[in-house]
């Protein structure tokens, strides 16, 4: 079984972990430069604050060496500020972070009013599942090779390109672990 590095700088790495578990599958924290010593089969960027992770990756000397490994085509899964970290443009932050996902995302893309809500829908290779958004992004435009996986409101909220699966939601929250087992199917090459 493959080896799965969540980073755990902030947000919910523990709850990726806890799913990855329930699926039999092998976890550890990447929390500073010595953990990425060991060889691992894929990555997870958790839900967060995204600017706060991205500027712990860079004083924790973490962000190049986990960029470059995203660019050499290690299988990885971005939710929520995830999905920001690896986004190649951000439409209303001067920010990027990895930049290795060719889309551009909108921060906080629900406003005031819909800051967080629950609801279920469709994802392509999945079917209908649980879908909670916390202050999420949004997929705002996608370039060539980015295929869509789900809508929700007629905006995307999960896509994938090459080895990265990148979600504006959090399903590390729902006791759903199709999410997590489509990832995991990716890094053993079912899709
Ligand atoms: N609003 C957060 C950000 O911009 C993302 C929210 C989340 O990860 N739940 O980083």
């Amino acid at each position: 079984t493959p080896l799965i590095g969540v980073l755990a700088v902030q947000g919910a790495f523990a709850e990726h972990r806890q799913m990855l578990a329930k699926l039999g599958v092998n976890t550890f924290e990447i929390r500073q430069l010595k953990d990425l010593d060991r060889e691992f089969d894929g990555l997870i960027l958790p839900g967060g604050e995204s600017t706060v992770q991205g500027k712990l990756l860079r004083d924790l000397g973490l962000f190049s060496p986990l960029q470059e490994r995203i660019q050499n085509g290690l299988p990885t899964f971005g939710t929520c500020a995830g999905l920001i970290l690896l986004a190649e443009k951000l439409s209303n932050d001067k920010n990027t972070y990895f930049g290795t996902l060719p889309v551009t995302v909108e921060r906080n893309a629900y406003g005031r009013q819909l800051g967080s809500f629950y609801t279920e829908e469709n994802v392509e290779g999945i079917g209908k599942i649980p879908m909670t958004f916390i202050r999420a992004p949004q997929v705002e435009s996608v370039r060539d090779g980015v295929k869509i996986l789900a809508k929700v409101k007629g905006q995307i909220v999960a896509v994938q390109y090459q080895k990265q699966l990148a979600i504006s939601f959090h399903p590390e929250l729902s006791s759903d672990l199709s999410m997590h087992q489509y990832f995991l199917n990716q890094i053993v090459g079912k899709h």
